[in-house]
């Protein structure tokens, strides 16, 4: 039988008892010792030990009563419990057991009404899911963040908004556009499920342990793009790839290995109304799209 939770929730001064459901340091160090659990790097075991940044990822990714959210990496609880307490329903998909296991145990005591389905699985694993979230809410492990997040976009259609933390440096990156420094393959595959932006940064003080890194608070509203067909999307990231994979050089030389010359690269690139001289850090995921659809026409 998996361990107890902790019998003393945490609470802040300014909320009301009502109010006192989510993990502070304190539980969230019992748990840990109760579970006999060392928080690993390799899945990137950062916890969050603070209510108030709970409650404001919670606000800001703008959480619904009676919606259904998707958590990805739930760890101890500390976020789940901030989503259940607005009255939404989470699914929670966690890879390591035993916290997979407990927190059922956890929020059965501190909110017994809420409703939670925790799944035990590699997030990048996951192709079908128990409901039909609209929402994805996560602290995503740092080490997956990039791959767990466009996976579960690709996949889970129904999810139309939410907010993730993650690493500064790839949060930045994920809601970068053309012309920025850190605008990569990640920010235009992104861009191809929505539009996104920074929400605010969040103290590595927040987190037990405290992390080498800051982070960032990244949201997100699906976009039209996503809708397009299978077969546009990968030929719209291969052109992502190949445009990335030689980002200091003009996009009819990037993309010659994908059109098999630099000439036949240039005419496809032109006919979708672009210069073949410009470079793939200053396309946005259209231009792309537009090269793909120009280029399936042929
Ligand atoms: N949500 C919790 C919080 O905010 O305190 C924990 C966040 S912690 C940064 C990341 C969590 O993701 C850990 O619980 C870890 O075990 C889990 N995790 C790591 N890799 C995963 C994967 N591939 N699939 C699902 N969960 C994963």
């Amino acid at each position: 039988m998996p361990p107890a939770p902790p019998a003393h929730p945490a609470g802040s001064p300014s909320v009301g008892p009502e109010k006192s459901q989510l993990l502070g340091p304190a539980e969230v160090r019992d748990l840990a010792e109760l579970l006999n659990l060392t928080p690993t790097k390799k899945l990137g075991q950062n916890f969050v030990i603070d209510g108030n940044s709970v409650r404001r990822i919670v606000r800001i990714a703008g959480v619904q009563p009676g919606e259904t959210v998707v958590e990805i990496g739930p760890g101890l609880g500390s976020l789940t419990l901030g989503i259940l307490e607005t009255g939404a329903e989470v699914i929670a998909i966690e890879i390591d057991k035993r916290l997979a296991e407990q927190l059922p145990h956890t929020v059965g005591l501190l909110q017994p009404d809420a409703r939670l389905t925790v799944i035990r699985d590699d997030a990048l694993r996951i192709m079908s899911l128990p409901g039909a979230p609209t929402r994805l809410v996560a602290n995503l492990p740092y080490n997956v963040s990039v791959p767990v997040l466009l996976h579960f976009l690709e996949h889970f259609w129904s999810i139309l908004s939410g907010v993730v933390m993650v690493q500064a440096e790839v949060g930045h990156r994920i809601a970068a556009t053309p012309g920025s420094k850190v605008y990569g393959s990640p920010s235009v595959k992104a861009a191809w499920y929505g539009t996104w932006r920074t929400a605010g940064s969040v103290s590595r003080q927040v987190f037990w342990p405290v992390p080498n890194v800051d982070s960032v608070l990244v949201a997100f509203e699906r976009s039209a793009t996503s809708l397009a067909s299978e077969e546009l999307r990968i030929a719209t990231f291969t052109l992502v790839d190949a445009a990335f994979q030689q980002r200091r050089k003009m996009l009819r030389q990037s993309l010659s290995s994908v059109f098999g010359d630099s000439r036949t690269a240039a005419g496809i690139i032109e006919a979708a109304g672009l210069e073949p001289t410009v470079r793939g850090e200053q396309l946005t995921v259209h231009d792309f799209l537009a090269i793909a659809e120009e280029a399936m026409r042929d």
